[in-house]
């Protein structure tokens, strides 16, 4: 992961032009200095604009929350299979049927996550292995689903039994994705969004002992785009 920065990319004859538009893929050049932790950038060969993100605001929103974990939760090492998961995942959300954006970005925010080394154990109970049925409850905290024994009286979220299939199904690249109404889709949103929000706390705790706000996934979380519902 590389921050930089582009000197005069506003200017009327910058040699970056267009190129260096919000989610554009290409490739950096950097002048590169060890001691910086801000790079220089160079040059930007652009591979590809992703202009349909643009056309639609809960692509864009899916697409900022991708790219905000990717920034957030990737190691500093390059790590090539997460860099291919983002890239697939802004390919699905700019090819994302009409009203399917969110329950694909809920998709590729899972398996992001999961191939950042996050994955939530989905199949087994996440503290002793035991099998789970009926209504699962899930931990943002353990990381997976609970067996009845080990959620108790009160766990912190309950999936009902459709709603742990529709999680298993986003989480599963192979099998067809749900269609959620309204209410599900928040509900999804809800369940990856506080995940990561614990996950993202954890690395930053443990680097610097606060948490930044994840900025990007809350706007995408609370779907404030969206109209309400006329009844
Ligand atoms: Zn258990």
């Amino acid at each position: 992961m590389q921050s930089a920065i582009a000197k005069g990319v506003f200017r009327p004859r910058s040699p970056f032009g267009a190129a260096l538009e919000t989610l554009a893929e290409g490739t950096a050049q950097l002048y590169h200095k060890e001691t910086r932790e801000l790079q220089i950038l160079a040059a930007f060969d652009v591979t590809s604009l992703r202009r349909d993100l643009a056309g639609d605001v809960g692509r864009f929103a899916g697409a900022a929350a991708l790219s905000e974990v990717m920034l957030k939760m990737a190691p500093p090492a390059p790590l090539p299979a997460a860099y291919e998961t983002l890239v697939f995942g802004l390919d699905a959300l700019a090819n994302a049927e009409l009203g399917q954006a969110d329950t694909v970005a809920t998709r590729w925010l899972w398996l992001l996550v999961g191939v950042l080394g996050f994955a939530p154990q989905l199949d087994a109970c996440v503290r002793d292995g035991n099998a789970v049925a009926g209504t699962v409850a899930f931990s943002a905290v353990d990381g997976g689903v609970l067996c009845a024994s080990c959620a108790g009286l009160k766990p912190p979220t309950r999936l009902p039994p459709q709603a742990y299939a529709d999680l298993l199904a986003l989480n599963d690249l192979e099998a067809t994705l749900p269609r959620l109404d309204a209410a599900h889709a928040a509900a999804h949103r809800r369940l990856v969004a506080r995940f990561i929000r614990y996950q993202l706390g954890e690395i930053q705790g443990a680097k610097n002992g606060k948490a930044e706000r994840a900025s990007a996934i809350d706007i995408w979380e609370r779907g404030a785009w969206v109209p309400p519902a006329s009844s």
